[in-house]
């Protein structure tokens, strides 16, 4: 396992949602946190079939392009009743002509649940996959998950994505509903990132 000497990490996402998530789980390393957006970067085309696949791609693009360690997160949601899809397509499930929807990837993902007539609940979960790259082509991975089950209708209005039709075990309320703090204690992201922390020697 390579150590991380730095003081600044790039995060490799264009994604507000998950960039606002990600420097607050990084706050233990205490180190500075450029993104993606602020080097002005292309998003690179996710053209992996699974978690770790495209973080990498994300990940190496960063790094190379800029010099700095970077750290790119792929992540999904998992319904078991469709056979693990959208997984790592969960993303496209949302793409429109004119930008991503997140209620209609809602909608659909509900539809073919309900389209498979199996009852609730409709088991669920939430990967994160972290790739920490650095320019000279080494790499470390970081998997989380987040057990639960996919709810309808949506509920809340916190978070992002799929947070509104996702309901953690253990608690009656969605990610949606949920304060932001609890979140980041127990998603599949907090999961992947205590342990890129705790390997980093950080805690
Ligand atoms: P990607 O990792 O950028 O390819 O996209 C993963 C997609 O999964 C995101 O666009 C979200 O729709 C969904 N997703 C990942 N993590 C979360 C989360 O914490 N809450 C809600 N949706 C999520």
């Amino acid at each position: 396992m390579r150590t991380f000497t730095g003081d600044t990490l790039l995060v490799a996402t264009h994604n507000a949602g998950k960039l606002e998530e990600i420097i607050h789980l990084l706050k233990p390393l205490g180190i500075s946190v450029q993104s993606a957006k602020d080097h002005g970067l292309p998003e690179p085309e996710e053209t992996g079939t699974t978690f770790v696949e495209n973080a990498r791609i994300k990940a190496h693009a960063a790094a190379s392009a800029t010099g700095l360690p970077a750290l790119a997160d792929d992540s999904g949601i998992q319904v078991d009743a469709l056979d693990g899809a959208p997984g790592v397509y969960t993303a496209d499930w949302a793409e429109t002509p004119t930008g991503r929807d997140f209620h209609m990837a809602m909608r659909k993902t509900h539809e073919a649940i309900a389209a498979t007539g199996l009852a609730a609940p409709h088991t669920a979960r939430f990967c994160a996959t972290l790739v920490l790259a650095w320019p000279d082509g080494h790499d470390e991975v970081f998997a989380g998950t987040v057990e639960g089950q996919v709810v309808w209708p949506m509920r809340g209005a916190e978070g992002h994505g799929y947070d509104p039709v996702f309901q953690p075990d253990g608690y009656d309320i969605t990610f949606g509903e949920m304060d932001w703090e609890e979140k980041n204690r127990i998603s599949h992201r907090a999961d992947a990132f205590n342990k890129l922390v705790s390997a980093l020697g950080r805690r």
